[in-house]
């Protein structure tokens, strides 16, 4: 049987073809001569999956797109400390190349170009060569897309020629000292930054990179350190989509970022990476045919952040004590947070527990945040000084350090019939 997905993926394509508006990005000579009718989407789950309808292998510059994984290897590189320090997370309102910075010469936000070319700055040990930046930012981006990624020498060529307005920027943010180094050398190697090539198909990878705490769903390899991530979704949530940013959050609401060749990502954090491709621009510089089948993609698969479903309710089982047995056990299953651990917490609490033993049964518990396992060995804990002898059943090991200090009464066996 053939998945339904590429074939609602190939509908969706279809029914945005027609759309024909929109211009092509005019001041970069190399994109003002793209094909405007390449049309093409990708989604890659976590666990390694992709799904592609039309032109997936076309290569095109990744111009913007590359800016939140820029950032995310400075945050890697520098700490979150010392880059805020020099760009702030604040939307700016404004078009991505308006030469705006804060009263200490700070950039707004590092989607914009004055905080893309800092950051750029950002990437690499500090006194790093301007080649030695290039290479590291090369090789990051790689590592986010799962193969060696290349720098196009006509885009990059073409793009610097014309770069006046971020040579401007970047001299501002030298006379500020926000950059401490020759404005030239970061500006080029930006421009080489925004002529890297890559396909929808590239761009979906790097996005589930992103939705998978900056690991590689299909490589494994970690592109930056999971505490980035956050970081960075939440930039491109607030200030991804240009100046667009307002009505894309409330009608998408997947964090996101576009660019001025036509790409679009969206990193829906858990669950996958999205890219679409298609070189027309509306007038705040988002693809028109991008936007529309995000917005589609959105209302279609429910991916709207901000609805969520009760995660909460579904995570006790059972724990019907079972005639002879002599021991209690609730059974757990799913994620479990802080909301689905508060449930079990507080059916364990109202129960009447006659059984001297008592389990929590993990078997069926793909994972476990920090707050809902110290919840879990707390009541644990609570269950052991009332006297009771408690086991975790937990073959996974979900729980990979128990140590909820209850004088030893707390068992942890991996299979539910050692119980018995
Ligand atoms: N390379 C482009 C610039 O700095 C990136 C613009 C974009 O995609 O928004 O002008």
């Amino acid at each position: 049987m053939k998945s339904p997905i590429p074939d609602y993926l190939d509908e969706m394509l279809e029914n945005e073809r027609p759309d024909e508006a929109g211009e092509l990005a005019g001041y970069i000579q190399e994109l003002a001569s793209a094909d405007p009718d390449q049309l093409g989407a990708a989604l890659a789950t976590l666990d390694g999956e992709i799904y592609c309808a039309g032109d997936t292998d076309i290569e095109f510059s990744i111009q913007s797109i590359s800016k939140p994984f820029a950032y995310a290897l400075a945050l890697a590189d520098r700490g979150v400390d010392q880059v805020l320090d020099k760009v702030d997370v604040e939307p700016s309102g404004e078009a991505f190349n308006e030469i705006s910075l804060d009263k200490d010469g700070r950039p707004l936000n590092p989607m914009i170009n004055a905080g893309a070319i800092t950051t750029h700055s950002l990437i690499g040990l500090p006194g790093c060569t301007a080649e030695d930046r290039v290479e590291r930012m090369v090789e990051g981006l790689s590592a986010f897309a799962g193969r060696r990624l290349a720098v196009d020498e006509g885009v990059y060529r073409s793009e610097l020629d014309d770069a006046h307005r971020n040579l401007a920027i970047a001299h501002m943010l030298r006379s500020y000292d926000v950059l401490t180094e020759d404005p030239r050398a970061v500006v080029d190697g930006y421009t080489r930054q925004c002529s890297l090539m890559v396909t929808v198909h590239d761009l979906a990878m790097m996005a589930a990179t992103l939705a998978n705490q900056g690991v590689n769903p299909v490589t494994g390899e970690r592109a930056v350190p999971v505490a980035v991530i956050r970081q960075v979704l939440s930039v491109m949530s607030t200030c991804g989509m240009y100046d667009a940013a307002g009505d894309w959050t409330t009608q998408v609401g997947i964090p996101a970022k576009s660019g001025v060749s036509g790409g679009v990502i969206g990193a829906l954090p858990g669950q996958m990476g999205i890219a679409t491709f298609s070189p027309r621009l509306d007038n705040h510089g988002n693809s028109v045919r991008g936007v529309a089948l995000f917005e589609r993609f959105s209302s279609d698969m429910g991916l709207h952040l901000m609805e969520v479903p009760a995660a909460a309710r579904s995570v006790l089982r059972e724990h019907a004590p079972s005639g002879t047995e002599t021991v209690r056990i609730f059974d757990l299953q799913g994620s479990i947070r802080f909301a689905g651990a508060e449930r079990v917490v507080r059916e364990i609490v109202r129960t009447d527990i006659a059984e001297d033993r008592v389990a929590l049964d993990l078997t069926a518990v793909h994972s476990l945040d920090d707050v809902a396992r110290r919840m879990l060995l707390e009541v644990a804990r609570r269950l052991s000084i009332e006297g009771k002898e408690v086991f975790l059943v937990d073959p996974d090991t979900v729980i990979p350090d128990p140590d909820p200090g209850t004088d030893g009464s707390l068992a942890v066996v991996s299979r539910r019939d050692e119980l018995h």
